[in-house]
């Protein structure tokens, strides 16, 4: 999967995401909520400020941040934020309710 920061597209100094499957920079939030491994996630927890769990065998002990996001495009994935230990890694995946 291409990254999804824009190059492209600048909005101040603010960071742009784009779709990681056309680059298109334009998208709305669909849902947010922790994502969490119940199997492996000896040290999930649901995060302040979210209601919604997202069960998925992810093999992390820590619970994730999930934005899901709906691309102009038709592309939809989840942008997460996944805590590893003393770090916090931010990846993109793809939606299975993708348009496209
Ligand atoms: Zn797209």
């Amino acid at each position: 999967m291409k990254p999804f920061v824009s190059e492209g597209f600048s909005y101040g100094d603010k960071i742009v995401i784009q779709c990681p499957f056309c680059d298109l920079d334009y998208h709305k939030i669909i849902r947010v909520g922790t994502e969490l491994d119940n199997e492996y996630g000896d040290e999930a927890e649901i995060y302040k400020g979210t209601s919604l769990v997202i069960e998925r065998n992810t093999g992390e002990r820590r619970s994730a941040l999930r934005i899901d996001l709906q691309g102009e495009c038709g592309h939809s994935w989840s942008l997460i934020l996944q805590q590893h230990k003393g770090v916090i890694a931010i990846f993109a995946r793809e939606l299975k309710t993708s348009r496209k």
